[in-house]
């Protein structure tokens, strides 16, 4: 998920650790370009925090900088690029089943998925709590009826942002979000699951962007 540096501008930051406080004319003599030649690529990694500008000094590694283009990556890093592996069941599983799958699986929300794995619910572990709060026989009670269904599942498409993502996981007050592709299936509208965007993917991703030094 890092932003690729253009070559060019990975030999500056390398030149710049090895020789900090540089000026961008030594710079320029050691990759045998001109100075104005840089100027961009110099505007680029100052901007973006990794090199320090100090006039009449010269440039520094900013080797301590965390959450470089952090603000800006947020926006750029699609939910495909980041999403996990949904865990999906079908509509006739039971509840039991359904709690045993929260634990085997290490998840806690499930989706629920028609045959064609099409999008039909989700369920969350508060969902199944309740249920299992009330006298019921567990075994017997198929997750479809107790499920939250479509369309009243807040979905998030593989190509949104993260910061649509996480926001949506916020505006809402839900831990996960199902990743989907809409799709036209015998006239009908219908989501493809294609994976999950949740609470831990959000945070994992913020863990990342702070992580110092590591450029985005
Ligand atoms: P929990 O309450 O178990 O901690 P959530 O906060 O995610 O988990 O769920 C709260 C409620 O919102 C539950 O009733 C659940 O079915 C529902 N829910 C969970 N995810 C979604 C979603 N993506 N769209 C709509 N409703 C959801």
């Amino acid at each position: 998920m890092a932003i690729e540096l253009t070559g060019r501008q990975e030999q500056i930051i390398q030149i710049v650790k090895g020789n900090s406080p540089i000026t961008g004319e030594q710079i320029a003599a050691l990759l045998n370009v001109r100075r104005a030649t840089l100027r961009p690529d110099l505007a680029v990694l100052t901007m973006s925090g990794l090199l320090e500008a100090r006039p009449r000094v010269g440039y520094f590694f900013n080797g301590k900088q965390s959450g470089l283009l952090a603000a800006g990556v947020v926006h750029r890093l699609t939910v495909d690029a980041v999403k996990a592996v949904p865990v999906v069941v079908q509509g006739g599983v039971s509840v039991y089943d359904c709690i045993v799958a929260l634990f085997t699986e290490d998840t806690g929300t499930l989706f629920i998925v028609g045959e064609a794995g099409l999008l039909e619910g989700v369920v969350s572990r508060k969902d199944l709590l309740k249920v299992a709060m009330g006298k019921v026989d567990l075994p017997k009670i198929p997750v479809r009826v107790v499920m939250t269904r479509a369309p009243n599942v807040v979905t998030v498409r593989g190509g949104q942002s993260v910061y649509e993502a996480a926001r949506l996981l916020m505006e809402h007050e839900i831990d996960s979000l199902p990743v989907v592709e809409p799709e036209t299936v015998n006239g009908k509208d219908v989501l493809r699951v294609t994976g999950r965007f949740t609470k831990t993917t959000a945070t994992r991703i913020f863990v990342e962007l702070g992580e110092p030094g590591k450029i985005f």
